[in-house]
């Protein structure tokens, strides 16, 4: 019975992480038109682009964090969904331990990694009969930072730069442009949106993602929420926000609507914010053997496209070379915009190290270190480890507690993603260190800039929590907070707000 299932959904995961479909690369080739070359962002999309060319070829992560799989599954009447399910967590261990999913699954309470991303809630599994003869399973992989900028309206409200969202279209269109504002670089952009009018605050964020299995380029057939959607595709991208937030052309690269009945109480506006790194495939099974038919969203009879004939970063000759253990001599130099290159030792350090150090010493002596905010995924090699995806993570979480490390431990470089905040800017100019903005999501990019791995402190927090110890060599990262008090994500933050407040005079029409 089924002898394929658990083959085919295997097949599916891994495709799902290392793959990117074609509508979403069709998506961001866009954006590496449209903006301007020798930007931060056009270099972003460089890197974005060769990153995703390198997951595919070598069957990677295309971003270390492969999120919590959510998988919509629709089966004929009489099919055995206990056993599906058994099948498909099986899946998901499996494609944990060959390394394609990072261990995602944490115990809220005690913050234990389960190692196979298996738990209670993970994965995420919906079943729904239909009328059809044969299996669809859909996977869709959103990982946390991008999960993080989710967020949920209850109108009338007012918002910061656009005022009052009153219960009709014009104001679902000012919470969805407050919502694309919020998250900045954040959740790793350009971002797509999932949005939900109306339903609970539960269904409404249900059907926000599932607004997300809808493809890039379709038109929704609600000519209402058509409208919407393309007066928002329209004007969204001169907010200015640009790919990880560092100003630019394009923000956005989709945004999906879907209607549900509310209660007469309630009026809700769901939101379930995307990364460029938007993993969402489907299968179409036989009912007899569980064998895939046919993929959905992707044709495996065309040859896929690579995004750039590129490899490696290529440099314009200003890059500042910097090896840590840095000076603080060395630290103040930088200023917003550098572009440097990271030859040396790393340490990485996220959530659970942080807030062991607000209470114990470092395992290792940071002083002049360079801290990088990244949960890898990684493989044990003979008695070493061989990272295989090492992308940054959102350094926004570490804001309480980063402070008090670089001052307390003498750290000089903070590698993240999407910026922090004032504390943080304060404590980078007290003592004399830059924040370094990688690129979010570039986890096989930035791997190929790990020459070893000689050690990993704190293994009790779980793989991607440990700290790991790397050398690397020529890892590319943009100084967004100096030492002299100069922030690009609070300037972005400033300017886009200032657009924001011109857009909520735009009328809710098509685009043009
Ligand atoms: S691309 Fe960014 S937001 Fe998306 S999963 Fe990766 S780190 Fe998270």
């Amino acid at each position: 019975m089924l002898s394929s299932f658990f083959n085919s959904v295997l097949e599916l995961v891994v495709k799902t992480s290392t793959d990117l479909p074609p509508d979403v690369r069709a998506a961001m080739r866009g954006a590496m038109g449209a903006e301007q070359p020798g930007t931060q962002a056009a270099q972003a999309l460089t890197i974005i682009a060769q990153n995703i060319n390198q997951a595919a070829e070598g069957e990677g992560a295309i971003c270390q964090d492969t999120g919590m799989p959510t998988f919509e599954v629709h089966v004929p009447r009489g099919s055995d969904q206990i056993w599906m399910r058994q099948q498909i967590r099986e899946a998901v261990a499996k494609a944990t331990k060959m390394g394609k999913l990072r261990p995602n699954s944490v115990d809220s309470i005690t913050g234990e990694n389960s190692g196979d991303n298996l738990g209670p809630g993970t994965p995420i599994i919906h079943f729904d009969q239909w009328e059809n003869d044969d299996i669809e399973v859909k996977l869709i992989l959103k990982g946390g930072g991008c999960e993080n900028m989710n967020i949920q309206y209850s109108v009338p409200a007012e918002l910061a730069h656009l005022g009052r969202a009153d219960r009709n279209l014009e104001g679902v269109r000012k919470c969805i442009l407050h919502a694309v504002w919020q998250a900045q670089g954040k959740g790793c952009a350009p971002g797509a949106v999932g949005v939900c009018i109306g339903g609970d605050r539960t269904s409404g964020y249900l059907e926000a993602k599932q607004q997300l299995f809808r493809t890039l380029d379709d038109v929704n057939p609600d000519p209402r929420l058509a409208d919407l959607e393309a007066s928002i595709m329209g004007t969204v991208n001169s907010l200015g926000i640009g790919t990880m937030g560092f100003g630019g052309r394009v923000s956005l690269i989709g945004c999906k609507v879907g209607v549900l009945n509310r209660l007469p109480a309630s009026f809700f506006v769901s939101v379930a914010y995307d990364c460029w790194a938007f993993r969402r495939l489907g299968v179409r099974l036989d009912a007899r053997d569980g064998s895939i038919r046919e993929w959905l969203y992707r044709d495996p009879s065309h040859p896929v496209i690579p995004m750039i004939d590129q490899e490696g970063y290529r440099r314009s000759g200003r890059e500042i070379a910097l090896k840590p253990p840095l000076d603080e001599q060395t630290v103040r130099s930088l200023k917003v915009g550098d572009v440097v290159l990271v030859s040396g030792r790393m340490f990485t350090g996220r959530d659970q190290v942080h807030a062991y150090l607000m209470k114990h010493d470092p395992p290792v002596d940071l002083r002049g270190s360079v801290l990088y905010h990244c949960g890898p995924v990684v493989k044990k090699d003979g008695e070493g480890w061989q990272v295989t995806a090492a992308g940054p993570t959102t350094s926004i979480r570490e804001e309480p507690y980063q402070a008090d490390v670089i001052k307390k431990f003498g750290v000089r470089a903070v590698v993240g993603k999407g910026g922090m905040g004032a504390k943080t800017l304060a404590a980078l100019k007290d003592a004399g260190a830059v924040y370094l903005n990688a690129v979010g999501g570039a986890a096989q990019f930035y791997a190929k800039c790990i020459e070893r791995t000689d050690g990993v402190s704190l293994t009790e927090f779980g793989t991607p929590e440990a700290m790991w110890h790397l050398w690397v060599r020529d890892f590319p990262a943009i100084v967004t907070m100096d030492s002299h008090g100069n922030s690009l994500h609070k300037d972005v933050e400033q300017a886009s707000g200032e657009k924001l407040a011109e857009l909520s005079a735009v009328p809710a029409g098509p685009a043009t």
